[in-house]
């Protein structure tokens, strides 16, 4: 049997959050009625003229920057003709063979082995109009008929293409994930993928392990989250191989990812370059990146995520919870301040990526809406540092916390979960538990440590949770062992 390897290019569109769109003045806003932002720029009436927007150029250039990428001292606009309903002007202004940004890379990290995925391009285009379709559930080939929005027609859209260098469904959507992480830092997008601000297309191919040529590719579109691409990715790779293994040969194609079904279907034959006749733009004149616009933006780039984890992971927080930290809104800036306020890291990151996260899920509500302050997570991670709470009470006050309850060590006196001090409290319900377990501690006697867990289990419920385990478990071993 053939061994096959998977080899994964991904295309993403980001749309910029300008004030204003691509090539007009119309505001970029959600959500407002039906065709109230556009002009006859945007919905290509004729004899209008574009005008470049500085600050989507601006923030082409921070995401190109920060995939490490040469930035082109002159590149070019130039038209992609093709008709379709959302796309009044029949052809998209975009850049074709010298775009903005080229040759850069993002460095990925799964289980450990670090990789890097290489940055073809980073280039400038605009956004389309939206159909929405009627009946039939939404999909085009059921529907009635089909209505038109061209609000978000001509809102900046950056594409960042990969080379061919993702090697699996898990290096995918790491590779997606970071991609989102570093957008979010720059500022520039609230790179949303439910909504469609931040939208991936996955190219997929397979080849023999060993061969240098590579195989005839799959794109895959309609992929909504980061868990989408992952699966789309992964039973594409499966369905190519099994088609292979069963005699047949991919081909190439456009295939829609369908959420429900857990599958890809073929849409249409794939287009080629040449298909869109593209030519420059003549309305608009080349752009120009001055040596000093580009070092501006250098100097301007915040600290990025690959370098805010290293940080954290400098003061003892590991490589997972310090993803969580510097991916999650609102969650890195309550452990940046609980750090300057002098907090324990590896406490406070452990629960500000497993309570803290998994509350603003249940609860659906985002971090700010928690009665969370960075100085209740160095008060509580005072109080397990002093003894005072055990691990798992802290837990429970920090749920309490979370709650509205009031502080740290209020919710603690007030659910009662402050551990017992007193040692000779203690002894006693050791001295209880041994008492009413003889057999367990004949085992102890006669070398077998096994039921030591279970008799401080005994202990830990008979104080309700607020003894320590540790110093539990060492009065145990005294009194059993000797
Ligand atoms: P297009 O715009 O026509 O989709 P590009 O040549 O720009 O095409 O490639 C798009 C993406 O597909 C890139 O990320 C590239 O790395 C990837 N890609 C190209 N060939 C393959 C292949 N054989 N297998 C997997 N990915 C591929
Ligand atoms: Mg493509
Ligand atoms: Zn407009």
């Amino acid at each position: 049997m053939t061994d096959y390897e998977a080899v994964i290019g991904i295309e993403t569109h980001v749309e910029l959050m300008t004030d204003s769109k691509m090539f007009c003045g119309c505001p970029v806003i959600f959500g407002e009625p039906p065709n109230t932002t556009t002009c006859p720029v945007c919905l290509g009436l004729p004899g209008a003229m574009p005008v470049p927007n500085a600050k989507a150029m601006e923030g082409i250039l921070k995401i190109g920057t920060a995939l490490d990428c040469e930035v082109a001292e002159i590149s070019y606009f130039h038209r992609k003709n093709y008709f379709y309903p959302d796309l009044p002007k029949n052809y998209q202004i975009s850049q074709y063979d010298v775009p903005i940004c080229h040759d850069g890379s993002i460095a990925i990290d799964v289980d450990g082995a670090p990789t890097m995925i290489g940055i073809t391009r980073v280039h400038m285009e605009e956004d389309t109009g939206k159909s929405i379709h009627m009946g039939g559930g939404g999909r085009i080939h059921d529907a009635e008929y089909s209505l038109l929005d061209f609000n978000r027609s001509g809102v900046p859209l950056v594409e960042i293409v990969t080379e061919p260098d993702i090697r699996s469904a898990d290096q995918a959507r790491a590779y997606g994930a970071e991609l989102q992480r570093i957008v979010r830092t720059l500022g520039v997008s609230d790179a949303r993928l439910e909504e469609g601000s931040m939208r991936f297309d996955a190219n997929i191919s397979i080849r023999p392990v060993g061969q240098e040529e590579l195989g005839i590719r799959a794109e895959v579109k309609n992929v909504n989250s980061l868990r989408s691409l992952q699966r789309a990715v992964a039973f594409e790779i499966e369905r190519q191989i099994a088609h292979v293994e069963a005699g047949g040969t991919v081909v190439q194609e456009t295939r829609h990812w369908n959420e429900e079904s857990g599958k890809t279907t073929s849409m249409r034959s794939k287009e080629e370059s040449e298909d869109y006749r593209y030519f420059q733009e003549p309305d608009l004149v080349p752009i120009e990146v001055s040596a000093q616009w580009r070092d501006a933006i250098v100097a301007g780039l915040p600290e990025l995520p690959a370098a805010q984890r290293a940080r954290y992971e400098a003061l003892g927080v590991d490589n997972r919870v310090a993803g969580v930290l510097t991916s999650t809104e609102g969650i890195g800036e309550l452990f940046e301040e609980a750090m300057e306020a002098g907090g324990d890291a590896r406490l406070i990151g452990n629960w500000l990526s497993g309570e803290v996260v998994a509350w603003t899920r249940n609860e659906n509500k985002a971090v700010a809406e928690a009665h969370l302050e960075a100085a209740h997570l160095v008060e509580l991670a005072g109080l397990v540092a002093d003894s005072t709470l055990s691990a798992s009470a802290a837990k429970q006050v920090l749920g309490g916390v979370l709650a509205g309850e009031g502080t740290p060590t209020e919710v603690a006196e007030a659910r009662d979960l402050v551990q017992i001090s007193d040692s000779s409290v203690i002894e006693a319900e050791v001295d209880a538990v041994l008492a009413a377990q003889p057999d367990a501690v004949a085992s102890i006697a006669g070398g077998d440590m096994k039921p030591i867990g279970f008799l401080v289990g005994q202990v830990m419920r008979a104080t309700g949770g607020k003894a320590d385990p540790k110093q539990v478990s060492d009065m145990i071993r005294a009194k059993t062992t000797s």
